[in-house]
């Protein structure tokens, strides 16, 4: 387990508390631990989520960003590029990042439930690498993983049409055959 500190930051946690075991058995048991996001929201999260980046706000911040309003990554960071550009690629990082984590997310069993992290600090530094990605900028791309066990990180991600990424998914998900 990665060492964790009373003040350190993960996206737009703080650690306010130091990391705990809870859960209903032994076995089950993980370390969270209480944590303050950027909006005053306090929960505990778990450890092993923020270590690996796949936690980096509260729900309800999370939700805030997923709607086209508040959506933009900081502002003026890419002024030569469209709104509507960066709100694509940031709802794309974002429903990456709900596969991976919300465990209500309807896809999250072949993604999170399969193991498959996202690797980046936080949001805004998942859609900066899209960005440097060769098709972010077309809208007949999609997102989508070279090595389909593999994780959303640097190295194995790049935009394909619908049909090549479907080619490289699992049989189950034919949606865009
Ligand atoms: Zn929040």
């Amino acid at each position: 387990m990665n060492k964790i500190n009373i003040g350190d930051i993960y996206g737009k946690w703080t650690v306010i508390g130091p990391p705990h075991r809870k859960g209903p058995t032994r076995a089950g048991r993980n370390h969270y631990c209480m944590c303050r996001c950027e909006c005053g929201t306090e929960k505990e999260v778990s450890v092993q989520h923020l270590c690996s980046g796949t936690s980096v706000q509260c729900r309800s911040c999370g939700s805030k960003n997923a709607g086209a309003a508040t959506m933009g990554i900081r502002h003026g960071e890419f002024p030569y590029l469209p709104k509507t550009l960066i709100e694509r690629v940031r709802g794309a990082a974002w429903n990456a990042i709900y596969r991976c984590t919300d465990h209500e997310n309807r896809k999250y069993q072949d993604y999170g439930g399969r193991g498959i992290e996202v690797r980046f600090l936080d949001v805004n530094e998942f859609v900066r690498h899209l960005l440097t990605l060769p098709g972010h900028d077309n809208p007949l791309l999609v997102l989508d993983r070279i090595d389909n066990n593999g994780h959303y990180e640097v190295g194995n991600l790049r935009y394909t049409t619908y049909s090549e990424s479907s080619c490289n998914s699992r049989p189950k998900r034919s949606r865009y055959a």
